[in-house]
């Protein structure tokens, strides 16, 4: 094939003779990929070069050397937060993305009252996965945009803060990202792994727990295929020296009883209260203890399911959600009064063609109704409807009879709710039998 040894030299190097080389199957070396993510984060590579790129490494793949090597590339494109003055162990969660998944919301207020330091930088929705940056824009006035500066004092003073990517924090992820959504590539391991651990590493945190999620709701279609990502994602972040855990969780109905931004919202707060539904309940108790024993904050899971539990119990946990509403610039009533939050102008329930148990709720089909009633977006420079999406959402096991509700829609325009409701009767099957409940965790990496 053409391509020899044509990129041994950075002097020599042109971007089609590296895309020629992945594009044939062989591995890229540091000065290559280093060459690459620079130019192109320089914007001397255009995009339609790192577009032909990014379609090579998803047919091709890389080596888990090539993958490390890609995302110290794309971390070094920016700033690394200097996390150095917090005095706290510090950690963070991250989720691949998923239906209904607020757990960051609740999650970071419990680990900062666990003693934990929790420098969060989060995303907005992507295709039909919610965003934490969506829903807690949500509440007025929260700003997602701190500077650097306000962001870790916010995160010394109490313990945690959730904002969104800054300008100098991996600018190459932010370009690629945006290519990647527009040319098909965003499914593609190796190009994932760079693009998360990229941005988690520039965090300056010590201790990383990733949830990797599988099935219709999720970017990972398959658990053999969540598992390869996980095993990607947590050698890229402990070469790098962090620690780091996967646990691979399920996305084939979506979590909690809301979907939609203001409704998660509350559903966050109901969490934080101890009034909150079952999985995301669990979930949220399960991700804190693991990431409060891997810091060493506490002796076991047991003895962190305590800590957390009785921050929720003495109401701890919710004044320290307020807090952090109140210093991004927030109102913190509206977790206590949910009529400060967002509402929609229409809620219709919708009902059970027949009655019997819930054995299906496609998490896939309920993340597109979503989207259309407006709580995603359509196109990146969409702006999200904060009020609308589903709420009382009936959940897998549970009996209903006919003509009883399945979930409650929130919609602000009639010919949306009615392009959603479509899509929503058929996500949800019935059968005699109630099915045997799944693990929430699947599987530890
Ligand atoms: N989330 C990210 O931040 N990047 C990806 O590539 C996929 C999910």
């Amino acid at each position: 094939m053409f391509g020899g040894n044509r990129t041994e030299g950075r002097d020599a190097m042109m971007p089609q003779w590296i895309i020629e080389k992945k594009r044939d199957g062989r591995e890229l070396n540091a000065s290559e990929i280093e060459f690459f993510i620079t130019g192109f984060a320089r914007g001397e590579i255009p995009d339609y070069q790192m577009a032909a790129l990014a379609m090579a490494i998803y047919l091709r793949g890389m080596t888990p050397d090539e993958t490390a090597l890609l995302t110290e590339a794309m971390l070094r494109s920016g700033d690394v937060l200097d996390t150095s003055a917090l005095r706290r162990p510090k950690g963070d969660k991250h989720s691949t993305g998923g239906i209904g998944d607020k757990i960051s919301l609740p999650l970071a207020p419990l680990l900062a009252c666990g003693g934990m330091a929790v420098p969060m930088i989060s995303g907005r929705g992507l295709g039909i996965t919610g965003g934490t940056l969506d829903k807690l824009e949500a509440i007025p006035g929260y700003r997602t945009n701190l500077s650097e500066r306000e962001f870790l004092g916010v995160v010394a003073e109490i313990g945690c803060s959730i904002v969104g990517q800054t300008d100098r924090l991996v600018p190459a992820d932010r370009k690629l990202y945006a290519l990647r959504d527009v040319t098909a590539t965003v499914p593609s391991i190796p190009l994932i792994t760079a693009s998360i651990m990229s941005k988690k590493l520039a965090e300056g945190i010590d201790h990383l727990l990733l949830d990797v999620k599988f099935g219709s709701g999720a970017f990972m279609r398959t658990r053999d295929d969540a598992r390869r990502l996980a095993e990607s994602l947590a050698r890229v972040g402990r070469a790098m020296g962090k620690n780091v855990r996967a646990l691979l969780t399920d996305m084939n109905q979506p979590l909690g009883r809301a979907v939609g931004n203001a409704l998660e919202v509350v559903e966050s707060a109901e969490i934080l209260y101890g009034r909150g539904p079952a999985d995301t309940t669990e979930l949220t108790l399960a991700f804190g203890a693991e990431l409060l024993t891997m810091a060493g904050l506490a002796p076991d899971t047991a003895a962190a399911r305590q800590t957390l539990g009785a921050a929720i119990e003495s109401g701890a946990a919710i004044e320290k959600f307020r807090e952090m509403i109140r210093r991004h610039g927030g109102d913190a009533e509206a977790v206590n009064d949910y009529n400060a939050l967002p509402s929609a102008a229409i809620q219709r329930s919708l009902t059970a063609p027949c009655a019997g148990f819930v054995v299906g709720v496609d998490a896939e089909r309920i993340g597109r109704a979503c989207v259309l009633l407006g709580a995603g977006r359509r196109r990146t420079d969409d702006a999200v409807d904060p009020a609308v999406g589903l709420s009382e959402l009936v959940k897998v096991g549970e009996r209903v009879d006919k003509g009883g509700t399945l979930a409650v829609v929130h919609a602000n325009d009639r010919g949306r709710l009615d392009e959603a409701q479509r899509l929503l009767v058929e996500a949800f099957t019935f059968g005699d039998a109630p099915p045997a409940p799944g693990p929430l965790i699947a599987e530890r990496v």
